[in-house]
């Protein structure tokens, strides 16, 4: 396996960072995931804007421009010739000396991890996996807002390691007003008299390129979608309920602690559109001339 660190593209083995990168320290930096289908990095504009935005709330500079970034990204992944990936794009502030001052940090960390992507178990969509209501509360949008996708995830991990314990597979964090917030890596969803639910932005969450995709197509097909504030009663008295996110793109839930749903045909309706528009962007991606990106060398 080969990983870009800092320009070079370097076995596994050599892919190594200063015990000094503020993104080690202090969990000072950005990330973005990106999912590569038939070797076309799906939707990655829209992930690099969020990666610049983020990079802009933390005052961080990127050394490279959206081109340069994608020439690495599809470099990386024509090394480790993958068509079908999970990528990793970091951004650390870069090494630095003991303190928090960026300034210590002249030059930012650049990283790319591809690895090739392993689908969810089918059983995973056919019967829907199991959620809990996490006591560790969503980061104060005043504190570390969630909209920057930062390295510090340790709110996202506490809440993760509860679940853990549970038995479920993801964990659903509250803001500190007891509002629905996401999950720890996911968005949620759901869906009661005739409505498609999901906390606003405002309630303190990232927005997930996939909830964008999937509020989008659920309005498309005419179903009403309310973007608003939510308690964990409404969560119990729904219908259905699905997760969203990239690797995932729309996955049932079975369960949010002891209450049960069935797999809806919402959540069905909505995975089926998802993969279609996926095949619909691959497809204008290879239309627009031979694949420069493409892994035919
Ligand atoms: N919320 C959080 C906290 C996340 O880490 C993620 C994964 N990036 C998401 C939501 C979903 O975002 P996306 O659809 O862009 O993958």
């Amino acid at each position: 396996m080969y990983v870009y660190v800092n320009g070079k593209i370097v076995p596994s083995k050599e892919a190594v960072v200063s015990v000094f990168d503020h993104g080690f320290l202090y969990g000072d930096g950005i990330y973005e995931t990106l999912r590569v289908y038939d070797s076309v990095l799906f939707k990655i504009d829209e992930h690099l804007q969020r990666l610049f935005r983020s990079a802009s709330l933390i005052g961080l500079s990127i050394p490279l421009d959206t081109n340069h970034l994608k020439i690495a990204l599809y470099e990386t992944l024509i090394a480790n010739r993958l068509s079908n990936a999970y990528v990793r794009l970091t951004i650390s502030r870069g090494q630095g000396s003991l303190g928090l001052d960026p300034d210590f940090c002249p030059k930012p960390t650049v990283i790319i991890i591809t690895q090739e992507f392993k689908e969810y178990p089918e059983a995973y969509y056919k019967h829907g996996i199991r959620l809990m209501i996490a006591e560790t509360r969503r980061n104060l949008r005043e504190a570390i807002n969630p909209q920057i996708k930062s390295l510090n995830f340790l709110n996202n991990v506490l809440a993760k390691i509860e679940a853990k314990k549970q038995g479920a597979y993801e964990a659903i964090m509250l803001n500190e007003n007891a509002f629905l917030a996401e999950g720890t890596i996911s968005n949620i969803f759901f869906y009661k008299g005739g409505s498609l639910c999901t906390p606003s932005i405002d309630c303190g969450i990232l927005d997930g390129i996939t909830r964008g995709i999937v509020t989008d197509l659920a309005r498309q097909e005419g179903l009403s979608v309310h973007e608003g504030m939510f308690t964990k009663n409404d969560l119990y008295a729904a219908e259905e309920v699905f997760l969203t996110n990239t690797t995932m793109e729309v996955m049932p839930i079975s369960a949010v602690d002891s209450q049960t749903y069935p797999v809806g045909k919402i959540a069905r309706l909505l995975r089926k559109l998802y993969r279609r528009g996926v095949n619909a962007y691959v497809s204008g991606v290879k239309a627009e001339g031979p694949s420069l990106w493409g892994l035919e060398e």
